[in-house]
């Protein structure tokens, strides 16, 4: 059995860190919808509050509310799916303290964990072990100003850069920023349109024209289930 298959082996917290609380907006299981694990049974924890407001957001519903759960609580919800992948998702998780904990527990449970983030906050608290799928906002998103560059150093090959458009011109910011960083050399590069604003096709097309070295992705959980809370 390699580590990618290896079958979780604890769910409790480790003494520091079980203490901790979180503030969640849900916890459900459904197929990773992005990402180098698309299609993939996946068991999601939703991190209630975002401090950014984009304007394509779809998760408008996670940025207050839901409820304080202990660390070990998280844990055990995670542990009743049975599943392999674990995504830390929000709003964006990493503005809840302790998110870190919460990734290295997981990764010490024994998942195959990933974080999806905006970005915008530091993530060199982040345990090694975990994937990393980080956005890089556009002009479009209206906050490309909340980018923490300095993010890009912790990138490795094993995680992953999102750009989300939604139109030409986020298409050629998007191609300056991955010559300007040289971001292909660094890690895996994904880009897909904003929902209802971009054609896929159009994009599609753009990144064949241009030889473009990133993945394509479409929202496979909205190509399923629409807008669909919880899936
Ligand atoms: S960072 Fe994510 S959760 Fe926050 S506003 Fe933007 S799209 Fe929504």
């Amino acid at each position: 059995m390699t580590a990618d298959t290896a079958t979780p082996v604890s769910t409790a917290a480790s003494d520091s860190a079980a203490g901790e609380r979180l503030r969640i907006s849900e916890i459900f299981f459904s197929l990773q919808g992005e990402s180098r694990s698309v299609g993939c049974p996946t068991v999601f924890v939703r991190l209630t509050g975002c401090p950014l407001r984009c304007g394509y957001c779809d998760t408008g519903y996670a940025f207050s509310g839901g409820e304080w759960m202990s660390l070990d609580q998280v844990l055990t919800r995670v542990d009743e799916y049975h599943a392999h992948f674990v995504t830390v998702t929000g709003g964006e998780p990493m503005a809840q303290r302790a998110c870190p904990a919460l990734l290295g527990a997981l990764c010490d449970a024994g998942y195959q964990v990933s974080l999806e983030t905006s970005g915008a906050l530091d993530l060199s608290a982040v345990d090694p072990r975990v994937v990393k799928v980080m956005d890089l906002k556009t002009p479009g998103s209206g906050e490309v100003e909340r980018n923490h560059w300095d993010n890009i150093a912790l990138l490795t090959d094993r995680d992953q850069l999102k750009f989300v458009l939604c139109d030409r011109a986020d298409y050629e910011w998007s191609k300056d920023v991955i010559a300007r960083h040289e971001l292909a050399d660094r890690c895996e590069l994904l880009m897909s349109p904003s929902f209802g604003q971009l054609e896929p096709r159009t994009l599609a097309e753009w990144i064949l024209q241009d030889r473009l070295p990133v993945r394509f992705q479409l929202q496979l959980h909205k190509l399923l289930w629409g807008e669909e809370q919880g899936r």
